[in-house]
């Protein structure tokens, strides 16, 4: 989809709040903690690109979630070390190799695969991935990660990090986190070779476990400004969100009471009002669930009122505004503010589900 840069509706992304996130957050590390940022999914919708430049000098490397996004990052002439945390299939080891960018293994079967392909796995930079109960994927027991080891340094692969992923670091109850940790301990002192690089911490972890940080962390969603658990635990120091979703109205009117709005005429005018129309719809990523959600102009909380279009809403305006009056969607007008947070819990989801479906027809615009 082609950005829509004449229509006012904008993304705009705060670099130096995230070089400042990133900072705070790793003043709170232990001393010599290695930092991957993870600017999967375009930088959870911030601009890989953009982003990996901006906390290029501050971080050892970036985490992504595909080759196609780390060849994104190699094409950009960023030279520093790119992990991809998903699974790549063996055909692709040759072009991971050719642009210098680590995979993460996460099974022997993959290797029987590699293997049937005849895919040359020298000169290869891995990681491998432990599921100690995320269950999505790596390997379970230790004698399968010695195996797997020796098999990859026999075909001449460099090993140098083990990684496993933690389902419940965002809760308060911390049971399972434990289990999970008691898990990768004890494949950890199993282990016939231990890699350079161990790794288990996401935002969440690096936040509210500081103490189960191995030696480096994948700091994703907090670097962008966002609490990992919406508002389920308060953050232990500040983070300034770096997104702001702002658009303008581009039509104002005066209805009478009793007229229909928008696609179903579910909302109709108990009065005579205001309505202003905001260009941006389910398209952009704003979601039909938005109905009724308030939105800012000029300070003032308005509601989206009828239903979210592919490419409009209407929202009810507290007085009559010219057109070209600016609306933040999220972001901070005034004294008010409105987080990726609120939209996620209004719409029943995350704040990462919010921010990744801003859809490539928002433009991004740096600060
Ligand atoms: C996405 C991801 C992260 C980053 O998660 P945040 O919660 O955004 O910090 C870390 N590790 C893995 C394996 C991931 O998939």
């Amino acid at each position: 989809m082609i950005a829509s840069v004449t229509r006012p509706t904008q993304a705009v992304v705060d670099l130096a709040a995230i070089q400042t996130n990133v900072a705070t957050i790793q003043s709170h590390l232990k001393e010599g903690t290695k930092t991957f940022a993870v600017v999967k999914a375009n930088a959870y919708g911030h601009g890989a690109v953009a982003v990996a430049k901006a906390v290029l000098s501050q971080v050892d490397g970036f985490c992504v979630s595909n080759l196609d996004e780390a060849l994104e990052l190699r094409r950009a002439g960023i030279e520093s070390a790119i992990l991809i945390l998903g699974v790549i299939m063996p055909e692709q080891v040759p072009q991971a190799i050719a642009h210098d960018v680590t995979i993460t293994i996460a099974s022997l079967e993959w290797l029987d695969l590699a293997e049937k392909a005849a895919v040359d796995l020298s000169d290869l930079t891995c990681h491998i991935k432990v599921d100690t109960g995320m269950g999505r994927i790596g390997l379970t027991e230790a004698e399968d990660v010695n195996r797997l080891m020796a098999e990859l340094v026999k075909g001449g692969a460099r090993v140098t990090g083990l990684l496993t992923h933690f389902a419940t670091a965002d809760e308060s109850d911390v049971t399972y986190f434990e289990q999970q940790l008691e898990r990768f301990k004890r494949i950890l002192a199993d282990l016939d070779v231990c890699p350079p690089l161990i790794h288990t911490s996401n935002s969440a972890t690096s936040l509210w476990h500081g103490e189960t940080i191995f030696n480096a962390v994948r700091l994703g969603v907090a670097m962008y400004g966002l609490n990992p658990s919406g508002h389920h635990l308060s953050l232990p120091y500040p983070l300034k969100p770096a997104l702001s979703l702002t658009s303008q109205l581009v039509h104002v009117k005066w209805i009478q009471a009793g007229q229909a709005i928008g696609y179903g005429g579910t909302y109709r005018a108990k009065q005579a009002e205001w309505l202003g129309t905001v260009p941006i719809g389910y398209a952009d990523g704003w979601l039909r669930y938005l109905q009724g959600f308030q939105i800012l102009v000029d300070g003032q909380p308005c509601e989206i009122v009828g239903r979210v279009s592919m490419d409009q809403i209407v929202i009810r305006l507290p007085k009559a505004y010219p057109i070209g009056s600016s609306v933040t969607l999220i972001g901070q007008d005034g004294d008010m503010v409105i987080t990726a947070t609120d939209v996620a819990d209004y719409a029943r989801t995350i704040n990462y589900e919010v921010l990744c479906l801003i859809s490539d027809r928002v433009p991004r615009v740096y600060l």
